[in-house]
């Protein structure tokens, strides 16, 4: 078995690196892929067209659908080189990772030629609106309704937590349009054009991101029944699989490293000697973190790769990782800087934020965990 990259792979990554070197913001940072300003909007559409553009948005996505069928390890690359480089397409990676397949996968002709093209071009950017005051980790309790009327879903509603809603032109919104039935089967998947009356996006100031999440109020909102995917209240089985693909390929390993060598050059620099033996053991333990969650992400590729809509436990295996990892790189470039980690805008003081959130987002840890129990130990599910 050969574990390196092959040949192709490689070839590709220096390529995408020439391709983001030529069109990056100078001075880009994770910061600004929360998109806080309008430039930063800006920019990161300018970014995801030029990549489009190249053609390394979507390469990994079917010729038919604008890609060149490349291989999945290609889409690896892709999330390693932008990750480095402090996730330059901002939220766009939602698109190229899990919405656009969903919609090859589940969408109607017409819902592809009118979403997929502007994805591949980067001239578009969709928020996930999935999350509720009441149903985080219990997901399928949400409550967001939409109540049919003609041709149209009226949408009432909250939804909190969204990332990138400010920004976003187009919403994956989880409804409920059946309340009496179990709640799994009661849910329904609408594309909701953020232009529309009734749609209120409302910031929510928090210590871990600027600008990033928000609360979503849906007041009569008028959503065409023509933006439905899938069948009505069968959005729950879209939805797993979706949320398995939200997990995988996500290089956050490597932003990780890069803290830890920051922060390793940042000692150096203030006089601390990082080959004291105590801190030694401390960066090396990171390390190790940092490394293990590279080989569980590609496990998880892997697995990807052999079964994309299945139900995949490595996802949740390698999602398992990341918080824990984020958290040591947090807690070793506390141990380095000492009072510095806390400087404001240093690499070890993002990296709080980044392993506090990353504990969270996409699923909380001990939700994880529980997914890995039901379904790899075949626990019984714990309600
Ligand atoms: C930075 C960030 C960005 C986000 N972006 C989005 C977004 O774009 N769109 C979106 O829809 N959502 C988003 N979220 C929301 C995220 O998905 C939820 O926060 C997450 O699913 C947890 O839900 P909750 O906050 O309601 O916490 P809860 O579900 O209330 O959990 C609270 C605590 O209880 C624990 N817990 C809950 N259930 C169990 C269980 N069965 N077993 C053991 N422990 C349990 C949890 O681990 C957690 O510690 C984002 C969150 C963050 C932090």
């Amino acid at each position: 078995m050969d574990l390196n990259w092959s040949e192709d792979e490689s070839t590709f990554r220096a390529a995408l690196r020439d391709s983001m070197a030529r069109h990056m913001r100078p001075g880009w940072t994770l910061d600004d892929r929360d998109m806080p300003t309008q430039a930063d909007i800006d920019a990161v559409k300018a970014f995801c067209a030029a990549l489009g553009e190249e053609g390394f948005l979507t390469p990994h996505w079917p010729i038919a659908y604008g890609g060149r069928d490349a291989s999945p390890w290609e889409q690896l690359v892709i999330s390693e080189e932008t990750w480095a480089a402090g996730e330059p397409r901002g939220g766009q990676y939602m698109n190229t990772n899990w919405i656009g397949p969903a919609l090859m996968a589940f969408g109607t002709a017409e819902q592809q030629a009118q979403h997929l093209p502007p994805i591949t071009r980067g001239e578009v950017n969709w928020c996930q609106g999935f999350s509720e005051p009441d149903a985080g980790s219990d997901l399928a309790a949400l409550r967001c309704r939409a109540a049919r009327d003609g041709d149209s879903y009226i949408v009432n509603g909250q939804k909190v937590w969204t990332s990138y809603a400010h920004a976003a032109e187009w919403c994956f919104l989880l409804v409920r349009t059946d309340p009496d039935v179990g709640k799994r089967e009661g849910i329904t998947i609408l594309m909701v054009d953020m232009r529309s009356p009734g749609v209120e996006v409302r910031e929510i100031p928090n210590p871990f991101a600027h600008h990033l999440i928000h609360e979503m109020h849906f007041t009569d909102v008028v959503v065409p029944v023509t933006n439905r995917i899938g069948e009505e209240n069968r959005g729950w089985d879209i939805v797993r699989s979706i949320l398995a693909n939200e997990r995988v390929g996500i290089a956050r390993h490597v932003h990780a490293l890069a803290v830890l060598d920051a922060t390793v050059a940042d000692a150096d620099d203030l006089g601390i000697d990082s080959d004291d033996h105590g801190l030694e053991e401390t960066i090396g333990t990171a390390y190790a973190w940092c490394e293990a969650a590279r080989s569980l992400n590609y496990v998880a590729v892997a697995e990807r790769i052999r079964d994309p809509y299945g139900a995949r436990p490595l996802a949740s295996v390698s999602r398992s990782i990341t918080g824990p990892m984020e958290r040591e790189v947090e807690w070793a470039c506390q141990q380095i800087l000492g009072d510095q980690a806390l400087a404001a805008g240093s690499e070890a003081d993002r990296q709080v934020v980044t392993g506090t959130s990353s504990m969270i987002a996409a699923g909380a840890y001990e939700v994880q965990l529980d997914l890995i129990a039901r379904l790899t130990l075949d626990l019984p599910r714990s309600r």
